[in-house]
């Protein structure tokens, strides 16, 4: 099932918890929308479910409007699956039972709702544990519970609500690998809703980033943390500093900028840009000098990471110092040679 969105609105009161959102979700897609507390995702998932309706726009589901003008489908008629942050068990159920009930009530037959509970369970491993009630469960299993009865009632699409935010972060990574054996297995198109961004990469397909009601850049995650399109998803992708600097020349995707006494070559994806603008310096973009090249920084303070240090170097004439990653310890004041590998000049 695909998703559309096009300019889809939704106020409450005064305030526009959706501000004219427009999204293409193809079908079979681990789709992400991440963005902070309070910017409207689960407004968003709301609204394609039919739990909430919308003021303006339209929402199509496999090509077929089901949200516009004068039209709004009611969620049993969506086939969307939804998985809440809560798990919303029947705690007198046991998890077979769980499962079931959406298919009992469906009016299946004893032999086939079996079959599909089976196999349902099967795919998120908890077969051996279809007899518990869900108080003997852990979050992660209870999670897993929830999943496989959006499983069973066959839904092409699921739509997850920041389902692993209650979670302790040992099981959270574990949750992660198998949300992602379950959309492989199941195929379903998946909408996962999170504020963490290191969940969104480890996980998405693509990755939009929501704020303040809107859109800001969708794509894949490789794409969004080398050539974020501003310095609002710069900042919320990933570690960065961002530099002030003047560019001096643009030429083929490249560009010559000067901030301090450095003078460096990046990438530059506007060539219309001249004067001054914002460079994007990951971590990794900055490495130890090897020969002669390079510039001089002073370290300022560090961090042990585990096998790495987080490096936080000054450079005269620049008022923030730069963020690096170091595999051996460094001394604060120590100097250092650098060089810069590349970096990205955000767009106007
Ligand atoms: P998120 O899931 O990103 O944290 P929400 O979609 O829940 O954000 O909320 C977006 C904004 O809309 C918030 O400011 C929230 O207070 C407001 N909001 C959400 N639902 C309602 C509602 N039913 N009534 C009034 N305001 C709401
Ligand atoms: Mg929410």
């Amino acid at each position: 099932m695909s998703i559309q969105l096009a300019s889809v609105s939704k106020s409450f009161d005064a305030h526009k918890a959706l501000n004219s959102v427009s999204l293409s979700i193809e079908d079979g897609t681990f789709f992400v929308v991440l963005g902070p507390s309070g910017c409207g995702k689960s407004t968003l998932l709301r609204a394609i479910a039919g739990l909430e309706p919308v003021d303006a726009g339209e929402i199509k589901l496999s090509g077929q409007a089901v949200a516009g003008k004068g039209l709004h489908l009611p969620p049993e008629q969506r086939q969307v699956g939804v998985v809440f942050q809560s798990y919303a068990l029947w705690p007198h159920m046991n998890v077979a039972a769980n499962v079931a009930f959406p298919l009992e009530t469906a009016g299946e037959t004893r032999s086939a709702v079996a079959a599909r509970v089976a196999e349902c369970l099967e795919t998120v491993a908890l077969t051996p544990f279809r007899q518990r009630k869900p108080a003997e469960l852990s979050g992660g299993q209870r999670q897993r519970v929830a999943l496989a009865r959006c499983l069973a009632q066959g839904a092409r699409t699921v739509l997850m609500d920041e389902p692993l935010a209650n979670l302790d972060p040992h099981l959270r990574s574990t949750m992660e690998e198998e949300l992602a054996a379950f959309h492989r297995a199941s195929g379903a198109t998946t909408l996962f809703i999170t504020h963490d961004q290191r969940e969104a990469m480890a996980l998405a397909d693509k990755v939009a980033v929501m704020w303040d009601g809107s859109i800001l850049q969708a794509d894949d995650p490789d794409t969004l943390y080398r050539r974020p399109n501003s310095k609002k998803v710069a900042g919320f992708i990933g570690r960065s500093t961002l530099v002030p600097v003047d560019v001096l020349r643009v030429e083929n995707g490249e560009a010559q900028v000067r901030f301090g006494n450095v003078i460096a070559v990046v990438d530059c994806p506007d060539q219309t840009v001249s004067g001054p603008a914002t460079l994007l310096l990951r971590p990794e973009h900055l490495v130890l000098a090897t020969g002669t090249s390079g510039f001089e920084a002073t370290v300022e303070r560090t961090i042990y990471r585990g096998g790495y240090w987080e490096v936080f170097v000054r450079l005269e004439g620049l008022s923030q110092p730069l963020l690096m990653v170091l595999h051996r310890k460094a001394e604060p004041g120590e100097l250092l040679q650098l060089d810069i590998l590349r970096g990205w000049v955000l767009p106007e």
